[in-house]
């Protein structure tokens, strides 16, 4: 489904990604772990472009996303973004934060629009919510809502970067559970996040990133129960 071959990225003189190569299959749920400065958003942010890799391939769904003549709203669609920071506009309600992306990237009418909306935040425990501005939403709640916003786009594959990072304790919860049913789903998730049982639990596959590379990788029992590689043991043993 997601496929990186050979990526690097550099900004200015200094090297962030040496050489990525990561394949996440379909409903696969793949974990980022890794040091602060390892390289992880980077990463995420060129497999929707946000940042255009200096070198290598990504394929999404049978397409070169890096190919200059592809659409960046389609790549956009394809491959959904779920940030810490959530991203809503604040002058908008939930409910047209979920529309205005169906309508200027997914060309959907007004009508069409907010019935895809009105489901998608349903899905998310939002419904009682859709008139409501982020400022009067919790932190979890305006975290649904960005969730709603990029399932709203039907897309094939969604990339978490800390999607809990910004939140209360008690608000995690809500949004790992909103994680759990999409597995269920079927969807196509790489997560970059430091809830390392809900790694433990949900995640197909771990990978551990340092220094720009992909240092080990493997199912969550080999990479926090028996970690190969030295840079693995030293990360782990840190978080005890
Ligand atoms: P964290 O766990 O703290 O989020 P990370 O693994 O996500 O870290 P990145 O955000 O990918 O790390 O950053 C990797 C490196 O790239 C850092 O040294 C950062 O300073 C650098 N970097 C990221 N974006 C830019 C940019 N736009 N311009 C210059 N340097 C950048
Ligand atoms: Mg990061």
């Amino acid at each position: 489904m997601l496929e990186v071959r050979g990526v690097f990225k550099s900004f200015g003189q200094q090297e962030i990604l040496k050489g990525i190569f990561m394949s996440v299959q379909k409903g696969e749920l793949v974990f980022i772990i890794g040091p602060s400065g390892s390289g992880k958003s980077t990463l995420l942010r060129c497999c929707n472009r946000l940042e255009e890799p200096s070198t290598g391939e990504i394929w999404v769904d049978g397409i070169d996303i890096l190919d200059r003549k592809v659409d960046i709203n389609k790549v956009r669609q394809r491959i959904g973004m779920v940030f810490q920071s959530f991203n809503l506009y604040s002058h908008m309600t939930a409910l047209q934060n979920v529309t205005l992306a169906l309508r200027k990237v997914a060309g959907k009418s007004r009508k069409e629009a907010d019935e895809i909306a009105h489901a998608m935040l349903n899905h998310v425990g939002l419904s009682a919510r859709a008139d409501f501005y982020p400022s009067q939403l919790s932190g979890g709640q305006q975290q649904r809502v960005a969730i709603a916003r990029t399932l709203a786009l039907d897309p094939k594959v969604v990339l978490f970067d800390e999607p809990t990072s910004a939140l209360d304790p008690e608000l995690v919860g809500g949004i790992l559970n909103v994680m759990r049913m999409l597995r269920e789903e079927g969807m196509t998730m790489v997560v970059v996040s430091h809830e390392m049982r809900f790694a433990r639990e949900a995640a197909d596959r771990v990978i551990f990133m340092a220094d720009g590379k992909i240092v080990e990788e493997g199912p969550p029992e080999q990479i926090f129960g028996a970690p190969k590689q030295p840079r693995t043991q030293e990360f782990l043993s840190r978080l005890h």
